[in-house]
């Protein structure tokens, strides 16, 4: 079982490696900021939203903007805060005047959300709204069927306990939305105090090339900007 320590460092280095200066999909010509996702490394909840929009784009961190604001309270109504969870995205990187993720999009950044689970292991994951919970579900079914049902699902190679969501930003100016998305909320303490699911069994080993950790200088651009995401 990795340690915190351990989770944090995997997940920096893919941010520092890969994600930062990622040209995986056209988005990388528009984005100010890739968004990779903030929070605790080792949490038992994960989010997981659509893409950036305008403000996270802007300050490089996943839902600061009004939607962010209403996650953030409904969050405090179920005693956590954003520090206990860890926030992603489906996509990295924001689609021109918010569009749509679309399919190409979506499919090329999959990967970094999976090492994401596979590394932080959580036991719940909250998907918000029907992009990160059909990626995730593997199937065409919308959020209005599906939302506060709880499901075992595997992603990548870890099972956890997937549980759509309204995406806030549906909610802002629809009161009956928002309050159908707090009774879906209520719901989360009991889901993390669930046994995990059973994880399928793990692949042959395969022998491990040691790597040097990522030595990132004091005072440097990069420390600075790993601060700023307020996760590692
Ligand atoms: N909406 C999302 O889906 N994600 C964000 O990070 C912000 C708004």
């Amino acid at each position: 079982m990795p340690t915190s320590q351990e989770r944090r460092e995997a997940l920096k280095r893919i941010y520092l490696e890969e994600a930062r200066d990622c040209v995986r999909c056209p988005l990388h010509q528009s984005r100010t900021n890739v968004v990779f996702g903030a929070g605790d490394a080792d949490a038992d909840l994960m989010f997981v939203g659509e893409a950036p929009g305008r403000t996270e784009d802007e300050l490089g961190l996943p839902f600061v903007g009004q939607a962010g604001k209403l996650l953030d309270k409904l969050l405090g109504e179920i005693g956590l805060r954003r520090s206990d969870v860890f926030i992603a995205n489906t996509l990295k990187c924001r689609p021109p005047g918010n569009r749509d993720p679309q399919p190409g999009e979506i499919e090329a950044c999959r990967d970094y959300l999976e090492r994401q689970v596979e590394l932080i292991e959580p036991k719940v994951i909250a998907t918000l709204g029907n992009f990160s919970t059909k990626l995730l579900r593997a199937d065409t079914t919308g959020i209005t069927r599906l939302h506060g049902q709880a499901e075992e699902r595997t992603i990548g190679t870890r099972a956890v306990r997937l549980y759509p969501l309204y995406h806030p930003a549906a909610a802002l100016y629809t009161p009956s939305m928002v309050e159908t998305l707090r009774a879906d909320f209520a719901r989360l303490p009991a889901l993390l105090e669930a046994p995990a699911p059973a994880q399928p069994e793990p692949l042959p080993e395969v022998p491990e090339v040691e790597e040097e950790p990522v030595a990132v200088p004091a005072g440097s651009d990069q420390r600075a900007e790993i601060e700023q995401m307020g996760l590692f």
